[in-house]
């Protein structure tokens, strides 16, 4: 059944702020004070502020003690330049970190949307100016422009806040918070994208319109892009691949990216990124239970984030080679859907018992991870919503990263820690492997008895990885939507993490 069941989509409805820098404040809604946290409930004021006075008096009660993430609007009748004034608590100047000031600006948004302020100036001054903080605050404002609500009839399109000014009198600051505004519009676009991807539901989102929505982006972007289809899988000798998505009168898709930096470089890398893209995962015959299924929309959001990641990297022109594999399809019961206890070829000759039809991921994942190879990459590294498990070894904090050489853990690790997207690695002793063992094949997919998922799942990919090939595998399950407790990531839904990280990651590898 060949059928394309691919329903028409509608464009989303986000559109991210106009962000200009000036060297003074201008016309705008409200002006933006942030301000510092004094000692003995004392408030810091910026040097000169015309709203020392009006601060001081807030300070002696308790309206605004200037506390990390609260905002005091003040609403001024007239006509003046700025008719309110929003002063922003960044809370006590030695602990400021950039992940606070990402926080505050995020609590920020929230009052400004809530208030509908239309246009914001910020005034950038003291520790907010460096341009680390500056790239900070800029985050933390601009990856709250995110909506997705394209489905509901008569809704609002775009962001509550439509214009945002930067003022610095300072030419040096002047000139960074320009290279920084490039840089975060660049950033919220990929990560919506992301987003977008993740939230799409299963009926629109299939492997047929990500194909066609990675061409559409990677021509915008001048990322070179093309599709496998199921036939050009099955001459791959991708038995695993074409398995999973059997029971689904979807096509599987495999989309192929290239970002090549331009000009010539002598210590050109590449990174190969591969990522899971299971449009929608039910189970498959060994079938999930009811509640929460509708989440497995999100099961793609590996791939989501890759090619997320994929686009900011070229965004930024980061000076090496990137090869992104996206592995698309469906696993659904029918049928024609695979079976526990069949035997399936993978692309490198391995059979694999299936035991268990949900631990689909690792079946994809294991042909395109043994196809990554043929590109000669440096390293190679896959994102997955792969295992239930994680969320129970780790929770919502991090994510975890396995892998086969500590160098590229420790990258990871590092570019996690910059954006504070943290990752903590899962140990991968050989003694793992002896629960993958099959009585009638090489592997089998899963041991069914809900130990060590998330070990026995990299475990598994580890046994597709060739001799000297530095790899490791972040399983996002945890973390890739839903996540409410991050201010400034969507209450629900994709939240688009490692996007940053990945694009940061293939940068200074
Ligand atoms: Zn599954």
């Amino acid at each position: 059944m060949a059928s394309s069941r691919t329903e028409k989509t509608v464009a989303n409805t986000w559109k991210l702020p106009v962000v200009v820098v000036s060297r003074i404040v201008p016309a705008v809604d409200t002006e933006v004070v942030a301000v510092f946290q004094g000692e003995n409930r004392k408030i810091l004021i910026p040097a000169g502020s015309k709203y020392s006075e009006l601060l001081a008096r807030f300070g002696k009660g308790d309206a605004f003690q200037a506390r990390h993430g609260s905002v005091q609007m003040v609403r001024f009748a007239g006509k003046g330049a700025a008719e309110n004034v929003a002063f922003l608590g960044m809370g006590k100047s030695a602990e400021l970190t950039a992940e606070k000031i990402r926080v505050a600006a995020a609590m920020l948004w929230a009052k400004l949307a809530a208030e509908k302020v239309s246009t914001a100036a910020v005034v950038v001054e003291g520790g907010l100016a460096q341009p680390a903080h500056a790239r900070a605050f800029l985050e933390g404002m601009l990856l709250n422009a995110y909506s997705f609500n394209k489905y509901k009839k008569g809704a609002e399109t775009g962001v509550a806040l439509s214009k945002l000014v930067l003022v610095s009198a300072d030419t040096t600051v002047v000139s960074h918070l320009n290279d920084e505004t490039k840089r975060a519009l660049a950033v919220a676009e990929a990560v919506n994208i992301t987003r977008d991807w993740s939230n799409e539901p299963s009926n629109f989102g299939t492997p047929e319109y990500f194909a066609a929505e990675a061409m559409r982006h990677s021509r915008k972007y001048g990322i070179k892009c093309r599709v496998l289809s199921e036939a050009d899988a099955k001459r791959e000798g991708m038995g695993l691949f074409l398995a999973v998505g059997q029971g689904s009168p979807r096509e599987g898709k495999i989309v192929v990216m290239e970002y090549l930096p331009k000009g010539k470089s002598k210590n050109l890398k590449t990174v190969a990124f591969v990522g899971k893209g299971i449009t929608f995962d039910c189970g498959g015959i060994s079938i999930k239970p009811s509640l929460r299924m509708e989440d497995m929309k999100h099961d793609m959001t590996g791939a989501a984030t890759l090619f997320g990641a994929t686009l900011l990297a070229a965004a930024l022109k980061v000076p090496n080679r990137i090869v992104t594999i996206l592995a698309f399809t469906e696993n659904m019961t029918d049928g024609a859907a695979i079976q526990p206890g069949n035997v399936v070829r993978a692309r490198n000759g391995k059979t694999v018992e299936i035991i268990n039809t949900d631990a689909e991921g690792r079946l994809i994942l294991a042909d395109v991870l043994d196809y990554a190879h043929e590109f000669k990459p440096d390293v190679i590294v896959d994102a997955a919503t792969l295992t239930g498990a994680v969320s129970v070894a780790l929770g919502k904090h991090c994510s975890a990263v396995l892998g086969n050489d500590d160098g590229l853990i420790e990258a990871l690790r590092e570019a996690g820690n910059d954006n504070h997207e943290r990752i903590w690695q899962l140990p991968m002793f050989d003694e793992y492997l002896e629960d993958l063992k099959s009585d009638s094949a090489d592997l089998k997919n899963s041991a069914n008895d809900g130990n060590g998922g998330t070990i026995r799942g990299a475990i598994f990919m580890a046994q597709f990885i060739r001799k000297g090939m530095k790899w490791a595998h972040l399983d996002i399950a945890a973390t890739a939507y839903g996540m409410p407790h991050v201010p400034y990531f969507p209450k629900k839904g994709g939240s688009g993490i490692y996007v940053r990280t990945l694009a940061q990651f293939a940068s200074e590898f």
